[in-house]
């Protein structure tokens, strides 16, 4: 089982867990044949990674580490 990304005849959009034999489903919204569109899960996947510390938000090293105390120290008093 594998997720796609089909696509109607309307132009909707949906996600299904199908496995790979079976016929496509119809779209839930009008009932119209579908197709698989190409899946983006490889790209979610590699976006999901931490991004490595070069690209940090700099001002992130101002905050010793994120400090916590330090942080709070930096919000307007309420
Ligand atoms: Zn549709």
């Amino acid at each position: 089982m594998s997720i796609y990304e089909l696509r109607c005849g309307h132009g909707h959009t949906f996600e299904v867990i199908h496995s790979f034999t079976a016929p496509l489903p119809s779209c839930p919204g009008g009932g119209t044949a579908t197709v698989k569109v190409p899946s983006r899960f490889g790209i979610a996947g590699r976006a999901a990674l931490p991004p490595p510390p070069e690209v940090m938000p700099q001002a992130w090293r101002g905050t010793y580490d994120g400090n916590r105390e330090y942080i709070t120290s930096l919000r307007p008093a309420p």
